[in-house]
């Protein structure tokens, strides 16, 4: 994608210029991944790039990063190496000479947010967040491409649940085998991997443990990976393995109307807060509201998790392009809880899943 690497450099420059930031200076990251494709380690000597409201953009780079770097960033882009005994925030601010404003990466350590308003006195320092995630919300097709890939990828992953989810096995052996078949069907990472089952299932980030699972039990399985083109997955499904409670059963049926709701809800205009209003109205009217204690979803592109954020009273209007999580739940403390979770992105005409699985509870067999 090196050709809209080239145009998202070109987009930050005149957003960054727009914002009144005369530099963003971004460290590895999201941010360095979006903007040059580099997935460069965080490390304590400085990688650094300049990306100037007016003039050339360059990265600095430690000379000993110098091969992995220039494989990695778009053809054309300087890099400057600093040599092991020069101070790079100095080799940085040499070329950054009478800015007023720079905008720092959000990730950037704090150590060298310091050292760079040592050497740069007189720079105020502000977010360059905000100005990217303006770029990085609205996503070009190479980039619904890459998600459309990935969230098959993971698909492929839920469809052979019943190749490892069953009674007499702890979650942590579960959650292996799922992070090897991420890998397998597609990902170049395992991002995450969530099994939570009976009462685990009502705590919504539960980490897979040595619980055992049981027959009748609800199991939460929540996953995702990050594909080679480095764009993430990220789908959940709730299963029974063998027959659950009556409550769960109905329960459950009423957050699938929830779900459902909420992705029929999605078009150009529409607001978050509406989107998230769909689902935790149906869940509220059947008296099922107080359980579900999370906002309705999440951007996703280089990150699992980025802007545009689902959250209840949002007047921010969704826009083609955007791509985001749909997936409200209910977390009854001590007994049980159930998610549903899809990727979807803002069309022209409305709304594109971009998961496929079943919705309906799937019942697995006992063993
Ligand atoms: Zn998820
Ligand atoms: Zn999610």
């Amino acid at each position: 994608m090196t050709q809209d690497h080239h145009d998202r450099l070109d987009r930050a420059r005149t957003a960054a210029g727009e914002a009144g930031i005369d530099a963003l200076l971004i460290t590895p990251g999201a941010a360095l991944r979006y903007l040059t494709g580099y997935d460069a380690l965080p490390l304590e000597r400085l990688t650094c790039l300049i990306v100037p409201s007016h003039g050339p953009v360059s990265l600095v780079v430690p000379a000993l990063e110098e091969p992995a770097a220039r494989a990695s960033v778009p053809e054309g882009l300087t890099v400057t190496a600093w040599p092991e005994t020069d101070d790079p925030v100095d080799v940085v601010a040499a070329q950054l000479r009478g800015v007023r404003r720079v905008g720092l990466d959000d990730e950037m350590w704090a150590e060298k947010v310091l050292r760079f308003r040592a050497a740069m006195p007189a720079a105020e320092q502000t977010l360059a967040g905000p100005v990217l995630s303006r770029l990085r919300v609205r996503k070009s097709g190479a980039e619904i491409d890459a998600l459309r890939a990935a969230g098959a990828a993971i698909d492929r992953v839920h469809a052979r649940m019943g190749e490892w989810l069953r009674a007499g096995r702890t979650e942590a052996e579960v959650a292996r085998d799922i992070a090897a078949a991420i890998v397998a069907e597609g990902h170049r990472q395992v991002d995450f991997v969530i099994v939570a089952s009976g009462p685990n299932s009502a705590s919504p980030h539960h980490d897979s443990g040595e619980r055992v699972i049981e027959a009748g039990d609800a199991v939460v399985v929540d996953i995702g990976g990050t594909i080679e083109a480095g764009y993430c997955s990220d789908e959940t499904r709730t299963y029974a393995v063998g027959e659950p409670s009556a409550e769960f059963r109905d329960a459950y049926a009423v957050l699938q109307r929830a779900q459902q709701a909420a992705v029929r809800r999605v078009g150009p205009g529409v607001t978050s807060g509406a989107i998230d209003a769909a689902a935790r109205d149906a869940l509220t009217d059947a008296g099922l509201g107080e359980y579900f204690i999370h906002r309705t979803g999440h951007g996703i592109g280089v990150e699992t998790h980025e802007e545009p954020y689902i959250m209840p009273g949002s007047a921010e209007p969704v826009e083609p392009g955007m791509a985001f999580s749909i997936e409200p739940g209910f977390y009854v403390p001590g007994r049980h809880g159930a998610r549903i979770e899809d990727i979807v992105v803002v069309t022209e005409a409305g709304v594109e899943l971009l998961n496929h699985r079943p919705r309906e509870l799937q019942v697995l067999p006992v063993r």
